[in-house]
């Protein structure tokens, strides 16, 4: 089988070369990123193999399938960028990996929460500079804290674990509550209690049509004054116009985000030498308590080996037929 593995970057060919030509299986590597303007590469080849911003539309989809693409395998968990009942109708299968290390971005959300709270990201710079004073780095104990989890799945219920170890005070909202998250002694109470008393509120459950703009300039106001808000889930979740209204205001403390709702044109390129076009990143980028990483909540080895692991299999099981649980389809 030939796939076209778009949006190649280093690191993905570092951990999929292991498959390369194994059991009959060839990738070939562009660094493109699959849109309508791409499709054209996907010409002679069995499959696509696609990450987070290679955007998946109808149309696209009825031009793979025009050029005899017959499976999509996603490395990644998240799949709200391919339109899934387009898919089937073309008779095309889509697979994804749903939990390749829940861990890894679980700890990437605590990187952000303690960067932002004890500004290591400017202390590293002042002492480079050697600048040693400590003014405007005060920070804040998490012990005791009130920590809010939106979405108790895989990552959230990774992020529950790691924050016991902070604090006893964690609440959580879901629309399905998880036994072992309330085993471990989390207290679910509804989306409106979260907001009004956490500290710190981390999101982790998946863009839907539901949970699109779920932070809202309403959300926002029912905060805790100075609360932090952490995003490493998808950008949509929240409203970014609103978002910066709310630091402008001083209602959000600090927003920590790995995920940013027009990601698709910034993140996973250098663009340093570019006029960034786009004005909502720019100012959030001003905020001296925004933290912005590029969606790298991932970006571990154990996850990208697993995740080289998964799509190799996935392929195998498409080839062979399977109906895996890994295999993404329509409600
Ligand atoms: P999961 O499916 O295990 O858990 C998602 C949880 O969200 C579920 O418990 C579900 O019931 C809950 N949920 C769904 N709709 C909801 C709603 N309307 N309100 C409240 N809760 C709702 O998924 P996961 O593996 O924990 O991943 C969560 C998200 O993290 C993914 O959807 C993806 O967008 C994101 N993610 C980000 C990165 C990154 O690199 N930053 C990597 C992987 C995943």
């Amino acid at each position: 089988m030939k796939i076209a593995f778009f949006s190649t970057k280093s690191y993905d060919k570092e951990f999929f070369e292991t498959y390369q030509d194994q059991q009959e299986i060839h990738f070939k590597y562009f660094s493109a990123s699959l849109s309508i303007d791409t499709v054209a590469l996907a010409r002679g080849y069995d499959g696509v193999c696609v990450f987070v911003n290679d955007k998946l539309e109808e149309e696209t989809l009825q031009q793979l399938a025009a050029v005899g693409v017959k499976l999509i395998v996603l490395r990644c968990a998240g799949f709200n960028n391919v339109n899934i009942e387009a898919a089937e109708k073309l008779n095309m299968k889509v697979y994804r990996v749903p939990a390749y290390s829940p861990q890894a971005v679980a700890e990437h959300a605590l990187a952000l929460i303690l960067t932002l709270n004890r500004k290591t990201h400017k202390a590293y710079n002042r002492v480079r500079d050697g600048n040693f004073s400590l003014e405007r780095l005060q920070g804040f104990n998490l012990q005791h804290k009130t920590i809010g989890v939106i979405g108790t799945g895989k990552i959230g219920a990774s992020f529950c674990k790691i924050m016991q170890g902070f604090t006893d005070s964690i609440l959580a909202y879901d629309k399905y509550e998880n036994e072992t998250v309330k085993a471990m002694g989390v207290k679910y109470v509804d989306l409106e209690y979260l907001l009004e008393n956490s500290d710190i509120i981390s999101l982790h459950c998946p863009l839907t049509p539901e949970t699109k703009y779920l932070i809202d300039a309403t959300s926002l106001q029912n905060l805790k004054n100075g609360c932090m808000l952490i995003n490493t889930s998808r950008g949509a979740l929240i409203h970014t116009g609103d978002a910066i209204e709310a630091l402008k205001e001083g209602k959000l403390g600090y927003l920590g985000i790995d995920v940013y709702e027009q990601e698709e044109h910034l993140f996973f390129r250098d663009l340093s030498e570019n006029i960034i076009q786009d004005d909502q990143i720019a100012r959030l980028i001003s905020f001296p308590n925004v933290l912005i990483t590029s969606h790298q909540g991932f970006l571990t080895k154990e996850a990208l080996q697993e995740i080289a692991k998964v799509t190799f299999q996935n392929i195998l099981d498409f080839q062979a037929g399977k109906e895996t649980e890994n295999r993404v389809v329509s409600n």
